[in-house]
């Protein structure tokens, strides 16, 4: 670990203060919500907060489906840190390692050398990471679907293999140009899968060489059934909805090869593919195991109801506390003990405030009060005016639960600022349809200026 250390908190006027300071690692749901309730409830002359994020800003992921299929703004369904989170300090970078026995954490910036963060209590808020598995050519080939980049990406990959294959007649390369494989029949897979496929169907009104059915989407899950949160019958409807529109869904079938783009499937199908994207679950944060917190089987932060970490036998681990994804809290709704609550937005959102709370109390020298939640329902939508919900046992499907779905979600979005601007996309997207413009060269952008610069070198012919 380095020598160079971040400074003590200043008062904002420059002046060094002897206030506890608050680390935060992780600007996601969790991070982003526990600062928010914390300089609610604490001023600045009463804590220091710190944000350590390599990114600016926390994304509103169950919206990514809708970005990616061009029904949103991108850059509408993330929050900035900088100027939702005033009053904390936000360092672009990423923790690297913990020793919590000397309460200093190793932030490595963006650019430049790593260095120390000395703090109080900290807040463990890093969220997770695509679970892969070792299958030959899944790591070149695939793309996962938890970022807004990842979802940018996606939608002009979709949108530029649409727009070559129309510029080809070779059979074979347009069928591999318009085959998108997805693997993971959960939540996000098969939001992703059906905004996506309805994007990519809309689109060919614009293509005179693309028919809707020279799409193939294929949807790989390993278990007999897909969105399992919503029981046998809306799951059920669910997968009958998106075969009636023509998308191959395989079931109790693994993906086993995608060398060179060749997806081979357990099932013995195998077919070309330039779109493969992986949404088969998550995992806790890998960096969590280089911190000196204790851990469970699976790499969670093990963790109390109150949100503070504990050890295996439950001793509180002072001055650290945890929620989200990558935490392990107990599920006292559940009703029986060893249940963990889900990793799902509607339980990190309530646990970071609750976590603001019960810090804000530790600091006051008041009792803790335990998390628990009751889950209200569950929404999802299969691409526009279709969708699934089931909101305190009662189940709802087509028009209705994808209105449900919207309203929900526009609802959930923080800051009053970017539900305006959602809404506003979604009145604009209904009037003149949705934005199907792919803007394939940002993944390139000094590709045109690099080949100008290069013909520059060459000799002009004289006349
Ligand atoms: C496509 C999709 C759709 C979803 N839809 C729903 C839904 O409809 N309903 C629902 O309830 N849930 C949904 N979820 C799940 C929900 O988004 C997550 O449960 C929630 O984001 C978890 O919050 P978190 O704060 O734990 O993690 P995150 O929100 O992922 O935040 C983790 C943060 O940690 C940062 N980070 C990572 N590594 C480091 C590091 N080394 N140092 C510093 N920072 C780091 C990341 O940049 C990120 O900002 C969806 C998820 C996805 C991917």
């Amino acid at each position: 670990m380095t020598a160079a250390t971040f400074p003590a908190p200043s008062d904002g006027m420059g002046k060094t203060r002897k206030v506890p300071r608050i680390l935060i690692l992780g600007g996601g749901y969790v991070g982003f919500y526990t600062a928010m309730q914390l300089r609610r409830r604490l001023g600045r002359r009463e804590v220091a907060i710190v944000v350590v994020d390599p990114r600016s800003y926390m994304t509103y992921q169950p919206f990514l489906p809708e970005a990616a299929a061009g029904s949103l703004e991108p850059r509408h369904v993330v929050a900035p840190h900088r100027r939702e989170l005033r009053g904390c300090t936000i360092l672009s970078g990423r923790v690297t390692g913990l020793d919590h026995g000397k309460r200093r954490a190793e932030i490595t910036p963006t650019e430049g050398d790593a260095y120390m963060v000395s703090y109080d209590h900290v807040v463990v808020g890093l969220g997770s990471v695509a679970r892969t598995l070792p299958i030959p050519g899944l790591e070149e080939n695939g793309i996962g679907f938890k970022q807004i980049e990842e979802a940018i990406a996606l939608r002009n990959q979709v949108l530029n293999k649409m727009d070559i294959a129309a510029s080809t007649w070779e059979s074979e390369a347009r069928r591999r140009m318009l085959t998108f494989t997805f693997v993971g029949g959960g939540f996000a897979g098969i939001e992703a899968l059906a905004e996506i496929e309805d994007m990519a169907r809309a689109a060919t009104r614009d293509f005179d060489s693309i028919r809707p059915q020279d799409l193939r989407f294929v949807l790989i899950e390993a278990t007999p059934r897909i969105l399992p949160e919503l029981g046998d019958e809306l799951g059920g409807y669910a997968l009958e909805q998106l075969r009636k529109r023509g998308i191959d869904i395989k079931l109790s079938t693994r993906l086993e090869s995608a060398v060179g783009g060749h997806i081979v499937c357990s099932d013995g199908d195998a077919f070309d593919s330039d779109t493969l994207v992986w949404t088969a679950g998550v995992k806790a944060n890998p960096v969590l195991a280089e911190t000196d917190l204790p851990l469970d089987q699976v790499g969670r932060v093990r963790a109390l109801a109150t949100l503070q970490v504990c050890t295996e036998d439950g001793t509180v681990v002072d001055g650290a506390w945890t929620a989200g994804d990558c935490a392990a809290i107990p599920d006292l709704a559940a009703g029986e003990k060893g249940k963990f609550c889900a990793p799902t937005a509607q339980h990190s959102v309530r646990q970071a405030r609750h976590l603001g709370d019960n810090l804000a109390r530790f600091l006051a020298g008041e009792a803790l009060t335990d998390y628990f939640h009751k889950n209200i329902g569950t929404v999802a939508s299969l691409g526009l005016y279709k969708g699934v919900a089931q909101i305190a046992g009662v189940k709802f499907r087509g028009p209705v639960a994808w209105f449900m779905h919207r309203t929900y979600h526009m609802w959930a979005m923080p800051t009053l600022n970017r539900k305006i601007r959602i809404v506003l996309d979604w009145t604009t997207a209904l009037i003149f349809r949705r934005e199907l413009v792919a803007l394939g060269s940002l993944q390139s952008p000094r590709q045109e200026f690099v080949s100008a610069a290069e013909s520059g070198k060459k000799p002009v012919a004289s006349t």
